[in-house]
């Protein structure tokens, strides 16, 4: 029986870091400073430690400050959304994330909103969606970005394409399906309301599953050669496709861990050295 090849994530992202290395020394070269990236992380829950954890080595690995804001899980919105408008205004910050999800008694949207758009380094402002959506200049959403990457890495064209998108998350699964349409999939969403499932998967030449529930899209949901991408993470490195299933229907297929979430963390990167250089007036080509 034929098995999926595997969109393996890491190779990718290597690539991504060394470029953004090297573009992050010149901006130090011309300008006397690192590009710095700024992580607010509200709470101590464990997965989002291990994130901020994961993306300040590699900042630092790539030449990027890094300035950690740890605040507690009291943090009332407008505490956390007046410690991100000085972060906006700070000349020397030069990318803002806002590690999410954050603690339910906070205002989400507003504290996003509180990042400056030239600094919205994670694609999470209503400002970088919509510059997202009209194919005009801006930041994109991390992970988003990052599936796009690696379908271009793999030579998968979207073109003319089914794709159905599982989820439809402001951060993940919304700005994903626009970037396929971007790029002339003709795109479906689904989502928790969403009426038989698996018959609609089963339409689809691309999935993207990013439902955050282990392994809940199954192998007999796929049509044989469907290209899948699983962006969930969930306890114990599990996505959210059914990778022992999966793998004998589906042409090509994301690994987790290794798939997705490396590349997400290099596009971070490489977008907080592009709005450092931007900010500094010395943008040019990657
Ligand atoms: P989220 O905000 O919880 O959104 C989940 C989406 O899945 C929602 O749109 C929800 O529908 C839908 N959904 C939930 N149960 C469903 C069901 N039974 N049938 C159909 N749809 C269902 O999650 P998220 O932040 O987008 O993250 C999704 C996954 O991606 C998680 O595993 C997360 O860890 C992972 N993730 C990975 C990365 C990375 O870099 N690799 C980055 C971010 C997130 P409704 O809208 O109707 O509620």
């Amino acid at each position: 029986m034929a098995r999926a090849g595997l969109m393996e994530g890491s190779p990718l992202a290597r690539d991504i870091l060394r470029r953004t290395a090297e573009r992050a020394a010149l901006f130090t070269a011309q300008t006397g400073s690192r590009p710095c990236l700024a992580t607010v992380l509200v709470g101590d829950d464990p997965g989002s430690v291990t994130y901020v954890r994961m993306k300040r080595n590699r900042s630092r690995d790539a030449g990027i400050d890094s300035r950690y804001v740890p605040l507690p899980a009291q943090t009332t919105t407008s505490a956390l959304v007046n410690v991100i408008t000085g972060l906006s205004d700070d000349p020397a910050v030069h990318g803002i994330l806002l590690q999410h999800p954050v603690p339910a008694n906070i205002d989400e949207r507003a504290a996003f909103e509180a990042i400056a758009p030239r600094k919205d380094v994670d694609g999470v402002t209503m400002h970088s969606f919509a510059a997202m959506s009209f194919g005009r200049p801006g930041l994109a959403s991390c992970t988003p970005a990052a599936i796009m990457r690696l379908l271009g890495a793999y030579n998968v064209s979207p073109r003319g394409r089914h794709a159905v998108v599982l989820g439809r998350s402001p951060i993940l699964g919304k700005p994903v399906g626009m970037l396929l349409l971007a790029h002339d999939a003709t795109v479906t969403y689904c989502h928790s309301k969403t009426r038989d499932l698996p018959a609609i998967v089963r339409t689809a030449d691309i999935v993207v599953a990013a439902v955050g529930r282990p392994e809940f899209v199954r192998g007999d949901w796929l049509q044989a050669g469907a290209v899948v991408v699983d962006a969930g993470y969930n306890p114990g490195n599990v996505g959210d496709v059914s990778c022992g299933e999966a793998i004998v229907r589906a042409s090509l297929l994301t690994p987790v861990p290794g798939g997705v979430g490396p590349v997400t963390i290099a596009v971070l990167l490489e977008q907080t050295v592009d709005a450092a250089l931007e900010q500094a007036g010395l943008a040019g080509p990657r």
